[in-house]
């Protein structure tokens, strides 16, 4: 079982966590696709200073990169810290206003 079906399953055996379950329950379909799954042992919410490289790769493979860039550019808040579809929250931020430089 891998990880994600691991904690998948926690969360519905002790559902405490009700955040947790019904974030689960609510994710896009294309999050089963995504190419961090199959790497726990990285962190995808890297502190200062952390190599971000292993996770620019797994990024890069990630036969769903764009689906996560157009979801991560739409969250706010804390939902949206951390490395998602090969850029982190800075590179997400210069890119958002790229786009919009009237925001
Ligand atoms: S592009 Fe998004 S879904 Fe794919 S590995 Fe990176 S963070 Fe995960």
């Amino acid at each position: 079982m891998d990880q994600a079906t691991k904690k998948y399953f926690e969360a519905l055996m002790w559902p405490g966590d009700g955040f947790l379950l019904l974030d689960l329950l609510d994710r896009p379909a294309w999050m089963r696709d995504a190419a961090c799954r199959d790497h726990p042992e990285l962190d995808f919410h890297p502190g200062r200073g952390v190599d971000t490289r292993p996770l620019r790769k797994v990024c890069g493979a990630c036969p769903v990169q764009k689906q996560c860039l157009d979801y991560v550019m739409k969250l706010e808040g804390t939902h949206a810290e951390g490395f998602w579809a090969g850029l982190s929250a800075r590179e997400r931020r210069r890119l958002r206003r790229h786009r919009n430089p009237a925001a």
